[in-house]
């Protein structure tokens, strides 16, 4: 693929610590499931062109908490200039479905009065046996927040390229469609 593209969104992943944040950044960046992630260690910040339209491509810059995913922990710098977030949950951890809250909370109060927009994410639906958030409960979240709900694996690969893609195309349709949103997001235009 060209490295040509039309816009840079920055996007940040957040979520309890291990509901699988690294590792669904990493299926999506470098195509593998990293089984042992340490998350103290590595690179925080990966990236990958999407097309989005036939030769329309956009840049992802996607941020990872690298370990201080503690409440109030994330530094306003982890925040700033970001267009969308993943907001994950892991599907067999009903504390982490319970905390998308404040995570949200925790974000708003950082970013206004900008917006970041949103995909809930209830990760790690390759353990559907030990599912301990349904999927109904989780969309109705979604939908009380105005968010698109999907369930994925890193572990299988299941809608991973999806949940990147739809909300670079939410952000998309935003940019193209406000201009207001055009400059308070700080996106790169070339
Ligand atoms: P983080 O703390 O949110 O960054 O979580 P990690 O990405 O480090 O993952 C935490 C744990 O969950 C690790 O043991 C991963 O192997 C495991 N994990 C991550 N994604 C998946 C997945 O899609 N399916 C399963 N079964 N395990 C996963
Ligand atoms: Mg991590």
């Amino acid at each position: 693929m060209e490295a040509i593209w039309l816009y840079q969104f920055r996007l940040i992943v957040i979520g309890d610590s291990t509901v699988g944040k690294s590792c669904l950044i990493r299926r999506f960046t470098e195509g593998r499931f990293a089984q042992v992630s340490d998350p103290t260690v590595g690179v925080d910040f990966f990236s990958r062109l999407v097309e989005i339209e036939p030769g329309k491509r956009i840049k992802l810059q996607i941020w990872d908490t690298a370990g201080q995913e503690r409440f109030r922990s994330i530094t306003k710098a982890y925040y700033r200039n970001s267009v969308g977030g993943l907001l994950l949950f892991d599907i067999t951890n009903r504390r982490s479905f319970q905390n998308v809250h404040e995570w949200l909370e925790e974000t708003k109060a950082h970013v206004q009065p900008y917006q970041i927009v949103f995909i809930l994410v209830g990760h790690k639906c390759d353990l559907d046996t030990q599912r301990q958030v349904t999927r109904h409960e989780a969309e109705k979240l979604a939908l009380a927040y105005g968010m698109k709900y999907i369930e994925t694996s890193a572990r299988d690969a299941i809608n991973v390229e999806k949940a990147f893609t739809d909300l670079t195309r939410d952000i998309y349709e935003l940019v193209k469609r406000e201009e207001p949103f055009k400059r308070t997001a700080h996106i790169i235009t070339l």
